[in-house]
């Protein structure tokens, strides 16, 4: 299979360009390639400055957006319209992310608590894929500024533990950033790439990558068997990292100097210069003894001693992560034969120490902790140019492969240049109380409006008992076997009634018809997902006209006549923002009808609850 690349800006093919891969984090994120003449991964970066470019997007008064250390300045001034860690929301309801909500200093949208985040900036309402697409669309950027030349295909890498959801959200973020994103790799994956891990053709080893970023720590062990990567466990814990050990350090200064969490508070700029002043500090007592600061007459000061013993439990916790991530992985600790550390807060002297006394072995860690994940990526782009003769490419599907799902959506299942065979399931569920049965309809094609994509086959399933909407469970798998024959079932699991079909996905289809379908979603992207927000914001609002309607049939005489006006009305409001072209409308309005309904629903389930317990002895 023939790699294409889309030049964006001439609209014609390019057989030679480069691939990027790109390193999308929570806190940072960046480029890398291959130099063409050292042929040696190589992080990009501009003449005096960082290869990283902080994850965070700022909204100025006019809606202009600025991506990375421009943008991290307005962190502690216009909390409300700085956006930092977009990456904790891709794929994710409320519902994933409200323990945590305290976290983000920025509106996330909490109505509607099943549905995907959203986040509020002004009267502009964004998805995580459009800020991580913000953040791919500055990288892509750069990258053409120092390359010189157009950079419109990539490797991005993706926490092991994403689902399915969030690697599409990824691939489509890409896609909106005018990126053609060959393969979304784990970071791990990538991290072990990057010290020639799997290179091998007859390499058979088991392996640990323990990663420790500012915010975040994951550990995952992977078996690697002839150039193919398995996740055999991970684990971690999503608010852990370099952050926390710059907090213990600000907590010693408090103490030493003695100010107060109040006072803290009071005075921002105080607060932010205390953390960066420990930011500091923690990197320099990584290679030196004592850290000492004058501040405002203070001296405060922390020993290298000091702040290991302060940092001690995090670093405890990450091991016991270690032992969980080991047990599940079902092998004792001595079977893994290789370590691989990523992460700027590896390079903690303790963190190495600890990490290489659990494990028994010394620990990889020459390569840029910061830039390994990202320089791994590119030896992937570069295996997938086809450069690297010595790797063999494994049968891959040249587009994806998914099903039609309300309003005309195409959910894609399998994402194009995955390896076969491969089997992928997904479960689904009927939107009608009593439904009986269910259309699977399989499309083939990068766009977002099945209309665009090519039809491979149809089938109903039916014959799924009365069930209230919701309640059905259907899980449709695709797989596609070694002779390139994609199997499509779909099975309700609680009646146990299922049905398949069969389909050739290259039947047909030459590779002119490939390239162009591929062109055609990279020039269409911008569009089409825009045309996918808005009919993913007009079924939320239809859905949620539905269940107020639902509600009111059933609890009017509860509600006074002023909640019911002001209900009709707001109905009335959505219902009109239904039919016109703007999502932000149809948002705006569905927050409206969700702020006057939220009081009287509360009411009306505490009277339910009191009634359900009158009458029964605890
Ligand atoms: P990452 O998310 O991988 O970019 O990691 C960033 C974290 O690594 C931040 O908390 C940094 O303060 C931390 N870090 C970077 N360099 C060092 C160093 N030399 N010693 C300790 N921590 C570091």
């Amino acid at each position: 299979m023939a790699k294409i690349g889309i030049n964006i800006a001439t609209g014609s093919l390019q057989k030679e360009e480069m691939i990027v891969g790109i390193d999308l984090g929570t806190t940072n994120s960046l480029v890398a390639i291959i130099h063409p003449e050292s042929k040696q991964p190589l992080a990009l970066k501009e003449h005096n400055s960082s290869s990283l470019v902080p994850s965070i997007v700022h909204f100025d008064e006019a809606g202009n957006v600025t991506v990375g250390e421009a943008a991290k300045q307005f962190l502690i001034t216009e909390p409300h319209n700085t956006i930092f860690s977009a990456k904790r929301l891709m794929g994710k309801s409320y519902n994933d992310i409200k323990d945590n909500a305290s976290f983000f200093t920025y509106k996330v949208i909490d109505d509607n608590t099943e549905s995907l985040v959203k986040v509020q900036v002004g009267d502009k309402f964004y998805s995580p894929i459009d800020l991580s697409s913000f953040i791919l669309k500055e990288l892509k950027q750069r990258a053409e500024h120092i390359l010189k030349t157009p950079v419109t295909r990539a490797v991005i890498t993706v926490p092991a533990y994403f689902n399915d959801a969030q690697r599409q959200a990824t691939r489509d973020a890409g896609k909106l950033a005018g990126l053609d994103v060959l393969r979304i790799i784990n970071e791990p994956t990538a991290a072990s790439l990057a010290y020639g891990l799997g290179l091998g053709k007859e390499e058979s080893k088991t392996i640990a990558v323990y990663d420790l970023g500012g915010g975040t720590f994951d550990i995952s062990i992977l078996q690697i068997t002839n150039g193919i990567f398995e996740v055999l466990s991970t684990n971690g814990d999503t608010y852990l990292g370099g952050d926390d050990f710059d907090r213990v350090i600000v907590k010693q200064w408090m103490k030493q100097s003695g100010l107060s969490e109040a006072e803290l508070f009071e005075n921002k700029g105080l607060s932010q210069t205390l953390r960066l002043k420990a930011e500091e500090a923690k990197k320099l007592l990584s290679n030196a003894e004592n850290f000492e600061l004058e501040l405002n007459g203070n001296l405060l000061t922390i020993s290298r001693t000091e702040f290991e013993g302060l940092i001690k439990p995090f670093i405890e916790r990450t091991i016991k992560s270690c032992e969980s991530a080991i047990a599940d992985a079902k092998i004792a600790v001595s079977e893994i034969e290789s370590v691989v550390m990523v992460g700027g807060s590896t390079r903690v002297p303790a963190v190495k120490n600890a990490v290489s006394a659990f494990f028994g072995r010394p620990v990889n860690d020459t390569v840029n902790a910061d830039e390994v994940v990202a320089l791994g990526a590119a030896v992937q782009a570069d295996i997938l140019a086809g450069n690297n003769k010595e790797f063999l490419l494994l049968d891959i599907t040249p587009l994806s492969l998914g099903i039609e799902t309300m309003g005309g959506l195409m959910d894609v299942l399998i994402p194009r240049n995955s390896k076969i065979p491969t089997k992928v399931g997904r479960q689904y569920t009927t939107h009608k109380d009593g439904q009986s049965g269910m259309r699977i309809s399989v499309f083939q094609g990068e766009r977002d409006l099945v209309q665009d994509n090519r039809k491979l086959a149809e089938f109903n399933l039916s014959g799924i008992p009365a069930m209230p909407a919701g309640l059905p469970k259907v899980e449709v798998s695709f797989l596609i076997n070694a002779d390139g024959i994609l199997v499509v079932k779909a099975k309700e699991l609680r009646s146990g009634i299922e049905q398949s079909i069969e389909v050739k996905p290259q039947y047909g289809l030459s590779d002119e018809e490939v390239e162009r379908m591929l062109l055609d979603s990279i020039t269409n992207a911008k569009d089409d997902i825009a045309k996918r927000a808005l009919v993913e914001a007009r079924t939320e609002g239809e859905q949620l006209l539905e269940t107020t309607e639902k509600f009111i049939g059933k609890n009017a005489s509860l509600l006074s006549q002023q909640e019911l006006i002001a209900t009709a009305e707001a109905m009335q409001a959505l219902q009109l923002a239904l039919t016109m072209e703007d999502k932000d409308l149809v948002h705006r309005k569905v927050e409206e009808l969700n702020e006057i309904s939220r009081p009287y629903a509360e009411r009306v389930m505490d009277q339910a609850v009191s009634t359900a317990m009158k009458g029964k002895t605890i």
